[in-house]
């Protein structure tokens, strides 16, 4: 059996977003499923929109979801030696050809064809044929290179995704594989084109499946072509339908998708976002909320989605709360720590914050929601309260005191704090939440919190008691 060898290829030319780095998930899926190999590849040509931002951006969040290579990043920019060697080799096979058409009389061919209702196409003059007279070559036009596209039959392919999808050949004309050489060229090859640059990159990288959004669809026919052109059979292809943005539009930064990375820095756990956006157009039965390991393990390309999936925030907030709620409180303590740090705030010990990780963490959807319930545990609260509020804790003023008094010299323990409220009210006749609710208040500044003994025995002694005498 061949070694399966998959690819991920962004364009850094804007910050990558969920519905791109998707597209990377899948290829890099199907690689560990099958103890293959993933590869990165980044498709920088395109020298004005491309950026080391972008590129930043797509490193670290592909490190962040534990999409590691395992080749890679190979940039095209330092590829052209190679893609020239190859575009010198075609030529000399007569798989390509010089085309000296200028740019204008593209422009008029395309208004005739406009203006007699054909599709715009190439219509081969400079296409050599045995027996056919070339046009002189005209004084001062820089050449592209066509490649000699076959001009019968149809082309196809079985998209794992899509199933059969054939084009005509009539319908694809003869591809420009480089564009003009700017003047004083040696070999008056200009810069390779997309279309080409990616299959002598599949070839070159041994590629074996061939993951990507079906923008690429019209793309793949061209490719197939120049692969059997240099001798080989094409990859198996699976084009992934589009991610949609919560409007039914197709994701994009334009209409406000975020960069990859903001989703950690707004508190989700990478595993969560590997679970949602594997669900984001792929299916394991009903399962909703897995492991990293369940995914590898039941991955396949079978079960790929073949219509497009909508994004939806509300529920990948839902998937990151499951996986926060599973997920080891000492971890959750790092990712809490830094956040604290973060906002200037001091960060309390670590087996402290652990244990607070683990009495809040089922209340939170994000870890940042965590570092704002832990907040009252390192500044004192400022929150005004409601006059409704404010007339709770004078009603509890006589039962403060004497709690107040107990927790004085009770044993710093949660069972010790609950009997310490159990006999506050007993003596001052309360009922249990009527000292509870104030004693949230002043305390947590808040009057809804985890039970109040656990709330109170993650606090130093002498903050609570500072706190409560501010009643
Ligand atoms: N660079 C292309 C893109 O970002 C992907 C090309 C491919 O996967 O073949 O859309």
């Amino acid at each position: 059996m061949t070694t399966v060898r998959t690819r991920f290829a962004p364009s850094p030319t804007g910050f990558i977003h969920l519905g791109n780095i998707r597209s990377a998930l899948y290829p890099w899926a199907y690689a560990r499923a099958k103890q293959g190999v993933f590869i990165l590849r980044i498709e920088d040509t395109d020298e004005e929109r491309s950026t080391q931002a972008a590129v930043d951006v797509i490193l670290d969040g592909m490190r962040w979801l534990g999409l590691d290579p395992d080749e890679g990043p190979y940039y095209q920019m330092q590829r052209m030696d190679r893609y020239r060697a190859v575009l010198r080799e075609m030529l000399d096979r007569g798989l390509a050809y010089w085309c000296y058409m200028t740019p204008a009389e593209l422009d008029a061919l395309r208004e005739r064809q406009m203006a007699a209702k054909q599709k715009p196409r190439y219509d081969g003059t400079w296409r050599p044929e045995p027996g056919k007279t070339l046009p002189p070559v005209p004084e001062g036009v820089r050449p592209v290179l066509r490649f000699k596209s076959p001009q019968t039959g149809t082309v196809g392919w079985d998209d794992k995704v899509k199933g059969r999808i054939e084009f005509s050949n009539e319908e694809l004309d003869d591809l420009v594989i480089a564009r003009a050489a700017p003047e004083g060229s040696a070999d008056g090859i200009g810069t390779p084109t997309y279309n080409f640059c990616v299959v002598v990159d599949d070839i070159d990288m041994a590629i074996s499946h061939v993951i990507r959004g079906d923008d690429h669809v019209n793309n793949t026919p061209r490719q197939i072509h120049i692969f059997r052109a240099l001798g080989q059979e094409p990859p198996v292809y699976a084009h992934l339908p589009t991610v949609l943005n919560e409007h039914g539009e197709k994701m994009s930064k334009r209409n406000g998708a975020k960069p990859v990375t903001q989703y950690r820095d707004e508190g989700f756990l990478p595993e969560a976002m590997v679970n949602y956006l594997a669900r984001l157009g792929w299916s394991h039965g009903d399962a909703e909320i897995f492991s990293r390991e369940q995914f590898l393990q039941w991955f396949d390309l079978d079960h790929l989605g073949k219509s497009a999936a909508q994004f939806d925030e509300a529920k990948l907030r839902w998937v990151n709360a499951q996986h926060l709620k599973a997920a080891d409180d000492g971890r959750l303590a790092l990712l809490v720590g830094e956040q604290l740090r973060g906002r200037g705030l001091p960060v309390p010990d670590d087996a402290r914050l652990q244990a607070m990780c683990a009495l809040f963490k089922d209340r939170c959807a994000t870890t940042v929601e965590l570092a704002d319930w832990l907040v009252m545990y390192v500044q004192t609260p400022t929150a005004a309260r409601s006059s409704d509020e404010q007339a709770k804790v004078e009603a509890a003023r006589p039962a403060l005191q004497d709690l107040t008094a107990r927790l004085r010299t009770a044993e710093w323990t949660r069972e010790a704090i609950q009997q310490c409220l159990k006999d506050s009210v007993a003596a001052t006749g309360l009922k249990l939440p009527q000292l509870a609710i104030p004693v949230r208040l002043l305390v947590c500044g808040r009057s809804q919190t985890p039970s109040i003994d656990a709330v109170l025995s993650l606090f130093d002694r002498e903050t609570v008691l500072a706190r409560l005498q501010e009643a």
